[in-house]
């Protein structure tokens, strides 16, 4: 499980012994990056790509990883007519997808993507409709064994706490911290339901919006939670046997 550091924004990529899933890729900027990342592990095939919502910090160079990889399927999340927006980032990844012939998914919570037989995704999210595209984030959650991980895009309060009345089993050693850290996410009420061991903040330093907000910085210590951070530890890599996990980072080796 690599967190990539793009700066502020959002970028994941999954190895597993059978399947490559990349969850966002970051701003236009760092579309270099990521290529750069993924062709250093050797890998040519992406079988997954999830575009979490349609912001720019998380799929705005979504298509050009999509035209450098084989890809066999996009994933986005299913929103209202009026929701779809027609900006160039999206509009290129969709057209980038259909090039290379990936099948296009618009999804909602209740799918599930088996990886392997011991690994599988099981997407939670959107559960419902939005007037806002961070709500509309997929959040999905990778099970290895004893292990899992939970994405979640730039949900907000109200997408937060639709996931957890409905009922799915949001627990996960590692939390994808909701939309950088910032104040508008990562309730007590999410929190609880996720107890994580471990928080990963995807984060630029500086940035404009002061994520992540302290506060709920400070709340994730409350949980007794480990947090990581890619403005300070730079890529953040888990790897995961099923039962255990061990944590390399690209700057500082060790939690803040
Ligand atoms: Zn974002």
């Amino acid at each position: 499980m690599h967190f990539i550091d793009v700066g502020q924004g959002d970028s994941t990529l999954i190895v597993t012994e059978k399947k490559v899933v990349l969850i966002d890729s970051g701003e236009t900027e760092y579309g270099n990056t990521v290529i750069e990342y993924i062709e250093k592990l050797g890998i040519s095939k992406l079988d997954i790509v999830i575009g979490s919502h349609p912001h720019s910090d998380h799929i705005g160079s979504l298509s050009q990883v999509v035209d450098k990889f084989d890809v066999d399927r996009l994933i986005l999340p299913k929103m209202t007519k009026d929701m779809i927006p027609d900006t160039v980032c999206y509009t290129n990844l969709i057209r980038s997808a259909d090039k290379k012939k990936a099948k296009v998914s618009f999804v909602r919570g209740g799918e599930e993507l088996v990886l392997s037989d011991d690994c599988r995704i099981d997407i939670l999210a959107p559960v419902s409709d939005y007037d806002d595209l961070n709500n509309y984030s997929v959040v999905c959650k990778l099970i290895h064994g004893e292990n899992s991980f939970l994405f979640t895009g730039d949900i907000e309060t109200s997408a937060e706490y639709d996931v957890v009345e409905g009922g799915a089993d949001l627990s996960a050693n590692v939390l994808k911290v909701p939309h950088h850290g910032s104040a508008t996410s990562s309730s007590y009420k999410f929190l609880k339901t996720v107890r994580p061991t471990y928080a990963v903040i995807s984060v630029g330093s500086p940035n404009d919006y002061g994520h992540p907000n302290k506060a709920v910085f400070e709340r994730y210590k409350e949980f007794e939670c480990k947090r990581y951070r890619t403005d300070v530890n730079g890529d953040i890599v888990f790897k995961s046997d099923g039962v255990k996990l061990i944590i390399e980072t690209e700057n500082k080796n060790s939690h803040v």
